[in-house]
C-alpha cells in the first residue's frame, strides 16, 4: 500500500509500494550523470523501472533524458503535482550544481519550465525549495551537484554550489534521510544505481538508511583511496615510475592524485569491469573530491606529495626490485629433476610406502 508522511517521521516498517523519482538536472549541468547511470549494470536503470529486483518499490522515473513523454507540460506535470503536494512519496534527484540566483542580475541563471502565472522561467533554485521540503529522499548525483564542481571553480560567474551548500548540511527530507551525495564527473554508473538501490530498499522497508560518511558519501564505495584499489601500486612500491602517459607503471610524476582521492574507480573499472583511470593509463584527476577541480589544476603537473613520497621510497623500491628480479628469474625455471633421463632424481623414497 502507498503511503504519505508528514516530514521528519521515519521509515514505517511496511514502507511503500510505490515511488516517484523526480530528477533534475537543469542545474549548471551536462546531464553527464544521466547518461553515465545508462551504462549500469548491476542494477540497469532498465531492471529497476520495469520492477525486475525483488523488493523495490514500483518506481516511475521522471529524467527529461530518458522520459517517453513528449516533453513540455507532459513531461513537468509530475513536477508540478509534486510541487502541490499531491505526489508522494518522491525522491528528488539533483544533477548539476546550483547556481546563486541571488546575483543573477536581471535574468536567470536556469531554467526548468515557466511559472503558469507569470510566464516567467522557474528557477533550479526555486524547484529545490518547492520540492526538497516535501521530498521523502534528496540525492545529489555526481560532483557538481555534491560539491559544486567543475562549474563552481574559481572565477565562474554564477556563484554555484553543492546541493549541501544550498540546503544546509543538517538537511533531512521527509523521511528524516539527510542528502545522499553520490559524487563522480561523471559518477560512476554502479556507484549511483547502488546507492539509489539501497535507498529504495530503505524505502520499501526493506534495508536501514545508507551508511554516509562526513561528507555524505556512501561509506562503502568512497571509504578507500584510488590508490588503495589501484592496479599500478605494485610499481609505486617498487619506485618504478612512468615518465609519460605511454607508460604502463606508475602516473604519480605525470600527474596522478590517486593516494589521496576518494573513489573505486581503479578497484570497480568503468562498464562491467572494463575502464578506469589510473589502471588504464589516465592519471586521477580527482573528479570525486569536494576540492575538485581548483585544488588539482594543473592536472598534468606532479602534485606536490608526490615527488616527496617518491623520491623517500626509492632507495628502499629500487633494492626490492632488484632483488624481486632475481628472484623471479628463478621462479621461471623449472625444478631440475623435471626430466626425461633413465634415472629418477625427484627425491623419492620407496620407504614410504604403504
Ligand atoms: S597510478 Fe596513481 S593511483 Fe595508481 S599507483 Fe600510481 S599514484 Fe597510485
Ligand atoms: S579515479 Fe580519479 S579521475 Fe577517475 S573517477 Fe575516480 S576520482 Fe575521478
Amino acid at each position: 500500500m502507498t503511503q504519505t508522511r508528514e516530514r521528519g517521521e521515519t521509515t514505517t516498517p511496511d514502507g511503500f509500494d510505490e515511488i516517484h523519482i523526480l530528477w533534475i538536472s537543469e542545474g549548471m549541468s551536462c546531464d553527464g550523470d544521466t547518461v553515465s547511470v545508462t551504462a549500469s549494470s548491476q542494477p540497469s536503470i532498465e531492471d529497476v523501472v520495469n520492477g525486475l529486483i525483488p523488493g523495490l518499490p514500483k518506481v516511475n522515473l521522471h529524467n527529461k533524458v530518458l522520459s517517453p513523454t513528449l516533453g513540455g507540460e507532459e513531461f513537468l506535470a509530475a513536477f508540478r503535482q509534486a510541487a502541490r503536494g499531491e505526489l508522494e512519496p518522491f525522491i528528488l534527484v539533483i544533477e548539476g550544481s546550483i547556481p546563486n540566483e541571488k546575483i543573477n542580475g536581471d535574468g536567470y541563471w536556469t531554467s526548468f519550465g515557466n511559472d503558469p502565472e507569470t510566464g516567467e522561467p522557474m528557477t533550479l533554485n526555486e524547484w529545490i525549495d518547492m520540492l526538497a521540503p516535501r521530498a521523502w529522499a534528496v540525492v545529489a548525483i555526481g560532483t557538481c551537484a555534491t560539491y559544486g564542481g567543475i562549474h563552481a571553480m574559481a572565477g565562474n560567474p554564477t556563484g554555484c554550489m553543492g546541493l549541501a551548500d544550498y540546503l544546509g548540511w543538517d538537511f533531512r527530507s521527509a523521511g528524516a534521510l539527510p542528502i545522499v551525495n553520490v559524487p563522480g564527473c561523471p559518477v560512476q554508473p554502479e556507484n549511483f544505481m547502488e546507492t539509489l538501490t539501497w535507498v529504495l530498499y530503505h524505502a520499501a522497508g526493506a534495508a536501514p538508511p545508507p551508511p554516509l560518511d562526513e561528507l555524505l558519501r556512501p561509506q562503502w564505495l568512497f571509504g578507500k583511496t584510488v590508490h588503495e584499489g589501484c592496479d599500478r601500486a605494485a610499481y609505486y612500491e617498487q619506485a618504478d615510475f612512468g615518465k609519460d602517459y605511454n607508460s604502463p607503471k606508475c602516473q604519480v610524476k605525470v600527474g596522478c592524485w590517486g593516494p589521496v582521492v576518494n573513489c573505486n574507480v581503479t578497484k570497480r573499472g568503468w562498464m562491467n569491469g572494463v575502464g578506469g583511470c589510473p589502471n588504464v593509463g589516465g592519471i586521477c584527476i580527482a573528479c570525486t573530491m569536494p576540492g575538485f577541480p581548483d585544488k588539482f589544476m594543473p592536472f598534468m603537473d606532479q602534485p606536490p606529495g608526490g615527488s616527496l613520497s617518491s623520491m623517500l621510497i626509492k632507495p628502499y623500491g629500487s633494492f626490492i626490485r632488484r632483488m624481486r628480479g632475481i628472484t623471479n628469474h628463478a621462479a621461471n625455471r623449472e625444478p631440475r629433476w623435471r626430466h626425461n633421463k633413465e634415472a629418477l632424481t625427484s627425491g623419492y623414497n620407496p620407504r614410504y610406502r604403504p
